[in-house]
């Protein structure tokens, strides 16, 4: 198989206000240059004032581009490899607000503003159709992850007292690979049934936080498409089956110096552990010479182990704003976007053979 970057994308949130001379895109499409002022207080008298400067230069910058767009850049490919057998992940990052949950399932005020979940599912079950020469099965999984406790977004029974306690477990098996001991997995047939479980999982999610009294932008949620593909023409018994994971990563903005304290600072601490985690995990991925990967320190690496590693197209979306008053999130969200550019991944097809 070809060695592959994971590919990286930084989305700027539209904006009046949008900070000239601070965030420069180049016009290569490719390059974003960030220009800030450092803490002066700790600078001598000279340096004070000085602007200093990053370039970060990525598979792409997107700034003004349609929901259409962005999905055929940074989700198709990875629909389409997920088809032929390959696992996928796309994932959103970035500080709250700065349009992750636009990005990864998009506006419910108009059919152009879907984000990709949406998309992706309409694009499986149109390429269901087309294959006729594959029987392919299509199941779905959402789960949420909120201070490491994982929660079944399609479970009906989620909050009922009569339910008996769920052990969702990371689990691993050999020829199964990672997957979630008891995560409910729903068939699906059609794009219908499936928007309206991705609807039904979106509205738990909002239903839970209120009844935890949290906000729902402080957990990870990764919605998943198990796909099983199976050849009508040769009757042998190999299937191919791969997982295409949309990500919709919590807010990674830091929390001020002072002021914070209970419910919001234990989550903030648990976002930064698996945020800073992942970035481990990864740079770990990306190091030849390390044959072990700390993914199993969170539940977030754990759960994408086989979404982030050798077998597996990875994309991210860098989320941010285009505005002076949060440059330095943007900043920090830029850094990690772009060390994670370095991963690289091996794809190959995930083939089975039925006992
Ligand atoms: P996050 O998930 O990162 O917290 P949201 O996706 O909820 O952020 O975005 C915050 C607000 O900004 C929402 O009202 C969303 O509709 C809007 N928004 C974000 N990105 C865009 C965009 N590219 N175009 C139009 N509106 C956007």
């Amino acid at each position: 198989a070809q060695r592959r970057e994971v590919s990286v994308f930084v989305r700027i949130r539209p904006t009046a206000n949008f900070a000239h001379g601070l965030i420069e895109c180049l016009p290569d499409g490719q390059t974003v240059n960030i220009y800030h002022r450092k803490d002066s207080r700790k600078l001598q008298d000279s340096k004070k004032g000085q602007l200093s400067s990053w370039s970060f230069r990525l598979e792409g910058v997107l700034q003004d581009v349609s929901q259409e767009e962005v999905y055929a850049r940074v989700c198709q490919p990875v629909v389409q490899g997920a088809l032929d057998g390959y696992n996928g992940t796309v994932m959103c990052f970035g500080q709250t607000g700065a349009g992750k949950t636009y990005t990864m399932t998009g506006s419910t005020e108009s059919y152009k503003q879907r984000g990709i979940i949406p998309r992706a599912l309409q694009e499986v079950f149109r390429e269901v159709e087309k294959r006729t020469e594959h029987s392919i099965s299509v199941h779905l999984s959402y789960l949420e992850i909120y201070n490491e406790t994982l929660v079944d977004l399609l479970s009906p029974l989620q909050d009922s007292p009569q339910r008996p306690p769920r052990g969702m477990v990371v689990m691993e098996e050999p020829g199964r690979g990672v997957f979630i001991r008891d995560l409910s997995l729903h068939p699906v047939h059609s794009e219908e049934a499936a928007l309206s479980l991705l609807f039904e999982g979106e509205m738990n999610r909002i239903i839970g936080s209120h009844a935890m009294n949290r906000n729902s932008s402080r957990s990870h949620c990764i919605f998943t498409l198990h796909i099983e593909s199976r050849s009508q023409i040769l009757s042998d018994a190999k299937y191919i089956a791969s997982k295409l994971n949309l990500v919709d990563l919590a807010g990674s903005e830091r929390l001020g110096k002072t002021g914070s304290e209970g419910q919001i600072l234990k989550e903030a601490t648990y976002i930064n552990k698996s945020l800073s985690f992942l970035e481990q995990a990864i740079l770990a991925l990306a190091d030849h010479r390390r044959d072990h990967v700390p993914f199993r320190q969170t539940k977030l690496t754990h759960a994408l182990k086989d979404s982030l590693g050798g077998n597996c197209n990875t994309v991210l979306v860098a989320n941010v704003y285009g505005e002076a008053a949060h440059i330095e999130e943007t900043l920090s969200t830029l850094r990690f976007a772009s060390r994670m550019k370095c991963v690289r991944s091996d794809p190959a097809v995930n083939e089975h053979i039925d006992p």
